[in-house]
């Protein structure tokens, strides 16, 4: 994606809007991680590479992540509430950019990539990683199988506070998948040329239809356990 060899920017990886620091920046963010081999800490400056893009390259990713931001964080009492017989079990959102909130995804999973940051050791894309790089180039989303993103709402996580979690890599039916933790949501991106598994498939983000987020509680959750692990360990 960037051909600079200097002039680097300081590029936030996932953008700070998506972790607002406790009183505004004051008070340092909890930075954790899954991998046992690196040691969690407070940053006062949010998660950002010094040597990873250009400033032409990083506001590249402005527009994408300023759209993620408002359609998930400003806007987000407009999302429409699904109910299953009084039970919360999703949320709607009718009309959306296709392009921008899925090329926030590929940039999101670009970013982690290729940061030398060792919070995002665990990412590694292989063959993945010249296409991803290319339809970044390109601003082409692809269609909704490549890379396919979809969203998770959690329900009971309103103002994020925590902190930063690195991201997990998974599988769901044999499928490989990154998630990312974004404050009161997750976002998973299929890194696989097999399809979504079905289960799945009604959530990802598709051009010209609704956007459906699955939902369900934080705590309690895998990421809620990552967390209580490494607090516990920050404790210490
Ligand atoms: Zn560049």
């Amino acid at each position: 994606m960037c051909d600079e060899r200097s002039d680097f920017v300081d590029a936030h990886i996932v953008p700070r809007s998506f972790y607002p620091e406790r009183g505004r920046g004051r008070e340092a963010l909890i930075v954790m991680t899954m991998n046992k081999n690196i040691r969690n800490g407070r940053s006062r400056i949010g998660i950002y590479d010094k040597y990873l893009v250009c400033e032409g390259c990083e506001k590249k990713f402005d527009p994408f992540d300023d759209y993620a931001a408002k359609l998930l964080l400003v806007n987000r009492e407009r999302h429409k509430v699904i109910e299953n017989h009084g039970d919360l079990v999703g949320y709607l959102i009718d009309t959306f950019d296709y392009k921008k909130l899925k090329l926030f995804g590929l940039s999101l999973l670009w970013r982690s990539a290729f940061t030398s940051r060792i919070e995002f050791s665990n990412v590694k894309l292989g063959l993945f990683q010249g296409i991803l790089t290319q339809l970044l180039k390109n601003e082409d989303p692809e269609c909704p199988e490549v890379f396919s993103c979809q969203l998770t709402r959690f329900s009971d996580v309103k103002d994020w506070q925590s902190g930063f979690l690195s991201p997990f890599r998974e599988k769901y039916e044999g499928i490989n998948f990154y998630r990312f933790l974004l404050g009161s949501y997750a976002l998973y991106v299929k890194v696989d040329r097999r399809p979504t598994p079905k289960f799945m498939s009604p959530f990802i983000m598709r051009p010209n239809a609704p956007l459906i987020l699955d939902s369900r509680e934080f705590r309690g959750g895998p990421e809620y356990r990552a967390f209580y692990r490494t607090a516990n360990m920050i404790r210490e």
